[in-house]
């Protein structure tokens, strides 16, 4: 039922929705798409018209290839002129390694890069074509229902305010999730961003097989290349957030001076034009937020964003897609109070999916140096090829306790500390300890959530650097 209403006269038009979707991007109009094909009435809400960009570098791997090509957009993917990514060029510290990037039978590709505007408005236009009621333009005000959410609040573009009402409310509307303010969602194990990311695409750098991204840490410096679609080459920049006064300064000659330190990239994009501007986000707070109660539930960056320094939101988004909207559809069938406990149970399995990763990018975006034991496990790894393992931990196929485990990391602090002077040793003991009471400490926050003070609350707002 939607309560629509003109000038204070409130008029009633004749539909009703089992599900309405606020947020239109990788992860609502996934939902809403899958929603719909098992035939649940879905609207999907979204202020923004497409094509329209959000802040964010858009590289996925070979799970997130996987749940899009189920959604039936691989073959428009992949006419956007975004090759699949094959192979990994890796720098960590002072090893640099070329690996395949790692596969299994079945599989579309190792990883994909394509711009938002482009991957979010094929995503849109498959959830018109499956039969999702899609209101772009529409901007969710509030949300509706007195102790139980009982739909959401729209206005349109002509500023025209409406009454959607639904059996669930989804919030895939992001980090400053509306849904989430409404329904009184608590942030919890914040964490802060070491880095901040700066981007941009040259023109008509050639791409030829094995096409090839390329994953760069060393010293302090944090660099991520990769053909996209439409014959464009990303490079992102990851630089330490002491760094920001230099890019606020002349952000355009920081960004090429910091390009110009990675000899290998600099090298693919010479002589090829920067296209377009230089964008940034300047933060980018970790969290978990509360993500189901009665008649919501929230998905996406709406409910959890990790550091983007392992390129993860974008199939996390999907991941989280897959496993939620079989529930929704189980519980749809089976009352309010199955439906609000189907939703609790996917944020406890959301929770306890996403808890290794989430502080594996924590750990990947730190600002300072590579740590010197990282560099070693990584190093042993490759000696004995294993390292596709590592790539694997960016693929959603492994865990990062099942590669860099504690027996590895023990051995790679005693090979240095053998191979070092009494300074070195020094640093190693302090590294490997200070990585053991993290471990223990973020074991703890794992099952007992520490939730923010309430001025942590909202994401904090963006700065964007002057172009
Ligand atoms: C600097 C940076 C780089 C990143 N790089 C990568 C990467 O390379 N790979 C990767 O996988 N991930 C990356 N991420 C993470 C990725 O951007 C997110 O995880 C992903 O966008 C989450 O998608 P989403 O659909 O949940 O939210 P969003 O993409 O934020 O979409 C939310 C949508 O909700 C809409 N909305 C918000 N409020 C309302 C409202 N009140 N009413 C109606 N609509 C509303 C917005 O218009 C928007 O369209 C990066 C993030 C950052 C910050």
């Amino acid at each position: 039922m939607i309560t629509v209403s003109v000038g204070g006269n409130r008029a009633e038009m004749s539909e009703d929705f089992d599900v309405a979707v606020v947020g239109a991007r990788c992860a609502g109009s996934p939902l809403a798409i899958k929603l719909a094909r098992a035939g649940v009435r879905t609207v999907l809400i979204d202020k923004d018209e497409f094509p329209s960009d959000t802040p964010s570098t858009h590289f996925f791997q070979a799970e997130g290839l996987l749940s899009l090509q189920r959604l039936g957009v691989m073959e428009r993917l992949k006419s956007t002129g975004a090759p699949i990514i094959s192979e990994a060029h890796n720098r960590i510290g002072d090893l640099v390694v070329r690996s395949r990037w790692p596969t299994r039978p079945g599989d579309v590709g190792g990883a994909m890069c394509v711009r938002r505007p482009v991957l979010d408005t094929i995503l849109v236009q498959r959830a018109r074509e499956v039969g999702v009621e899609v209101r772009t333009g529409t901007r969710a005000m509030s949300l509706i229902g007195n102790g139980r959410v009982r739909g959401v609040r729209v206005r349109d573009s002509t500023g025209r305010e409406v009454d959607v009402t639904a059996r669930l409310v989804a919030g895939a509307d992001g980090r400053g999730s509306l849904v989430a303010r409404q329904a009184g969602a608590r942030a919890y194990n914040i964490t802060a961003n070491e880095r901040a990311g700066f981007w941009a695409y040259y023109d008509g750098v050639p791409i030829t097989p094995p096409v090839t991204a390329y994953l760069h840490r060393w010293d302090e410096e944090f660099v991520i290349a990769t053909p996209t679609d439409s014959g464009l080459f990303l490079v992102i920049i990851l630089a330490p957030v002491h760094r920001l006064a230099a890019f606020r300064a002349d952000s355009e000659r920081t960004f090429e001076e910091h390009v110009a330190r990675d000899g290998v990239v600099s090298d693919i994009v010479a002589g090829h034009p920067r296209t377009g501007r230089l964008f940034s986000v300047l933060g980018f707070t970790g969290y978990f937020r509360e993500s189901a109660g009665p008649g919501w539930v929230l998905v996406g960056d709406a409910g959890h964003f990790k550091d983007p320094a392992p390129a993860q939101g974008i199939s996390d988004a999907l991941r989280q897609v897959d496993r939620l909207a079989p529930a929704i559809i189980a519980g749809l069938g089976r009352g309010e109070a199955a439906l609000d406990a189907e939703t609790e149970q996917w944020w406890r399995w959301r929770d306890e999916d996403a808890a290794e990763k989430y502080w594996f990018a924590q750990d990947l975006g730190r600002g300072g140096p590579v740590p010197l034991v990282f560099a070693e496990m990584t190093g042993r790894l490759h000696e004995q090829g294993r390292i596709t393992e590592l790539v694997d931990v960016f693929n959603h196929r492994r865990r990062p306790s099942t590669v860099l485990t504690p027996a590895r990391l023990l051995g790679a602090a005693a090979r240095l500390s053998l191979r070092g002077d009494a300074l070195s040793r020094q640093q190693i003991l302090r590294e490997t300890r200070g990585m053991l009471s993290r471990e223990m400490q973020r074991r703890r926050l794992n099952r007992q959530p520490v939730y923010a003070p309430m001025r942590q609350q909202e994401t904090p707002a963006e700065i964007a650097v002057p172009a």
